[in-house]
């Protein structure tokens, strides 16, 4: 083959992966958190008839290949890209594209989930785009407990949560009661004329704050359930959920430890689920919850 096998290596640093049987390469464009604009599209679209074989690709983690690059053709297409804001990346043993679930617009969704991926990719993703970990970390952010995203197979993952909570003084204890009617895990009944939730049944789904007609039904604030050591592929792990559930001003911070966490005591080759077994979830929590890890971010991070 023409190409070297460092320049193959190389460039699949940058994001253009080998085209099986060929020597054309596809590209993989980062959508930050699967949205691209119309004329990025436009502009995408007019790439791959200009440096490409005509098609788009669209992956599982939100990102798109265009296929049939030829290698002399890759600094071209990346400036071309550029001039429309976009990049190609998402290869390697580092933070990867974040995906999230489109909890921004879905009517179950409980917070913005396209702005919080954005938030990540730009802290994360591109924060940490020189650092190198023992495998690739993937970030997963969805929208409610229904999970189209499958945060739980992700090495973090997070799942907007609203905990219902009754008034009591305003709840009658009604013969056909709507939150008890709604809910579809069968959590909320109605006891001693006061609705209850069987907290080991109910998600968090936040669907049943608005079925009461006595407005008895409240929630504070979407809280975040955390994910941490999933994966799929060879070798599947769920993830463990944190034993609490966290404010969005404590969640950034929580994915930043979980990062240095694996740089720090990963080893070399192994996903975070391994690195979460190998230190127990007492201790993997104890260090999450600490400050300990932002403290010695620097002496982590010099560690590359
Ligand atoms: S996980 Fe929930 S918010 Fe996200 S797309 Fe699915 S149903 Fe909608
Ligand atoms: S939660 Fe509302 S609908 Fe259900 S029993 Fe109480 S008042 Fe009635
Ligand atoms: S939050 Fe969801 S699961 Fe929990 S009681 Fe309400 S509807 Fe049921």
């Amino acid at each position: 083959m023409a190409i070297s096998a460092q320049d193959i290596k190389r460039v699949k640093g940058q994001g253009f992966l080998l085209n099986r049987g060929t020597e054309d390469f596809s590209g993989r464009i980062i959508t930050e958190n699967g949205v691209l604009t119309a004329e990025q599209m436009a502009a995408l679209s007019e790439a791959a008839k200009t440096f490409g074989n005509g098609t788009m690709a669209f992956t599982t983690r939100l990102t798109v290949e265009l296929p049939g690059i030829p290698y002399e053709k890759i600094e071209d297409f990346k400036s071309y890209v550029a001039a429309a804001g976009m990049e190609t990346g998402g290869t390697g043993a580092k933070v990867r594209p974040v995906v999230s679930c489109k909890g921004t617009t879905c009517v179950f969704g409980l917070y913005d989930t396209q702005a919080l991926a954005a938030e990540i990719h730009e802290q994360f993703y591109k924060g940490y785009q020189n650092v190198a970990l023992p495998h690739k970390f993937k970030i997963a952010v969805g929208g409610c407990p229904n999970n189209c995203v499958k945060p739980d197979l992700n090495d973090l993952g997070i799942v907007g949560q609203r905990v219902p909570q009754v008034e009591e003084e305003k709840c009658r204890g009604c013969g056909k009661c709507q939150v008890e009617l709604g809910c579809p895990m069968k959590a909320a009944q109605v006891e001693n004329g006061l609705v209850t939730f069987d907290r080991s049944i109910c998600n968090n789904c936040g669907r049943c704050l608005n079925n009461c007609p006595f407005h008895s039904i409240h929630s504070e604030e979407t809280l975040y359930k955390i994910y941490v050591g999933g994966r799929w592929g060879k070798k599947i792990r769920i993830g463990t959920p944190l034993s609490r559930l966290f404010k969005k001003e404590e969640l950034l911070d929580v994915i930043e430890k979980a990062i240095l966490l694996f740089k720090s005591c990963g080893n070399a080759g192994e996903r975070f689920g391994t690195t979460v077994e190998r230190l127990g979830m007492e201790e993997t929590e104890r260090l999450l919850s600490s400050h300990e890890l932002l403290d010695r971010k620097d002496e982590i991070l010099s560690g590359n």
